[in-house]
């Protein structure tokens, strides 16, 4: 992998120093990718390399075979929600931190994903919207996390609410108690004709159906990005981790950027998720036009810009 810097950066930087940028930003890169396919699976501490080739041949495949897609859902059928790592559920942890990968997946539905933070009660991921920044209020007046995480979602701060209940209006036009949070499997997204993205080896994914169709507008049906290789995934990014790095920056890199909402058409996904995901699609697409290059390289022809 070819480290970037633009031709203008590295041609006004001495040679030393270009190195010593390219390899930083490398090793970030590599700690980002690690943290994305690990998630909290290795309890705080760093994989070793092998570790970590172990990690990925084991969990991957069955990542990939398994993925669960999950969105919150008007009864119009339109996805609102597209749930990423990032996005907190009702319970206020992210979803990254609840259970999503499955060595089989449960036959029952609906699917429930339990969370993993100690003592959290929080019995399956439950996706509450914001209004803006702000948490939404519950018709007790208080707000979605007054609640017990726990079934029922009883308020904690008064005795007459029997339940978290929002009319929070979504910008669907419906009120938030009649959207659900929806988990289920490839298989079932695509008998609903909903877009499942590319397969990615990253952990907690949820509903995040891929880079190109984010970016357009998701609810337009795009099969661009399927047909993913997890193989070649596999065997190459990644490997090469650098350790004196991994020791020296602490797992806090990657809450350095604070996570917002944005609105695009018709839903609301996580900015930090999309623009992670956005730039791993533009490496891919920055090395696929590299690899292309060598091979037209080789042609003793200059090639010359053709005159109208
Ligand atoms: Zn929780
Ligand atoms: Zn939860
Ligand atoms: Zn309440
Ligand atoms: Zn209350
Ligand atoms: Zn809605």
């Amino acid at each position: 992998m070819e480290p970037e810097l633009s031709p203008q950066v590295a041609q006004a930087l001495p040679d030393v120093e270009v190195q010593h940028i390219q390899g930083g930003a490398k090793a970030v890169q590599e700690y980002l990718e690690y943290r994305r396919i690990v998630g909290d699976d290795d309890q705080g501490k760093l994989f070793t390399p092998q570790e970590y080739e172990d990690y990925k041949k084991r969990v991957i495949p069955v990542r990939l075979r398994n993925r669960l897609y999950v969105s919150w859902r008007s009864p119009t059928g339109m996805d609102c929600k597209l749930v990423g790592p990032e996005t907190p559920c009702f319970c206020t942890h992210r979803y990254k931190q609840h259970k999503t990968d499955f060595e089989e997946l449960p036959s029952e539905r609906p699917i429930h994903l339990p969370c993993r933070v100690g003592h959290c009660q929080c019995k399956g991921y439950l996706y509450v919207p914001l209004n803006g920044t702000s948490p939404i209020r519950c018709r007790c007046k208080h707000f979605a996390d007054d609640h017990s995480e726990a079934n029922g979602h009883r308020c904690k701060k008064c005795s007459k609410c029997p339940g978290f209940h929002s009319s929070f209006t979504c910008g669907c036009g419906k009120p938030a108690y009649v959207h659900q949070t929806v988990v289920e499997t490839k298989e079932e997204r695509l008998a609903q004709g909903k877009p499942v993205g590319q397969d990615v080896p990253y952990a907690a994914m949820g509903g995040l159906a891929g880079f190109s169709s984010l970016a357009e507008g998701y609810m337009r049906l795009d099969d661009s990005g399927r047909g993913a290789q997890p193989l070649a995934f596999l065997e190459s990014s990644g490997s090469r981790m650098d350790h004196p790095f991994l020791k020296v920056y602490s797992p806090e890199l990657e809450d350095a950027s604070i996570s917002t909402s944005q609105q695009v058409p018709g839903v609301m996904i996580e900015e930090k998720d999309l623009a992670y995901f956005e730039k791993r699609h533009q490496e891919r697409l920055t090395r696929g036009k590299t690899s292309k290059g060598l091979k037209t390289s080789k042609d003793p022809t200059p090639s010359v810009p053709e005159q109208p």
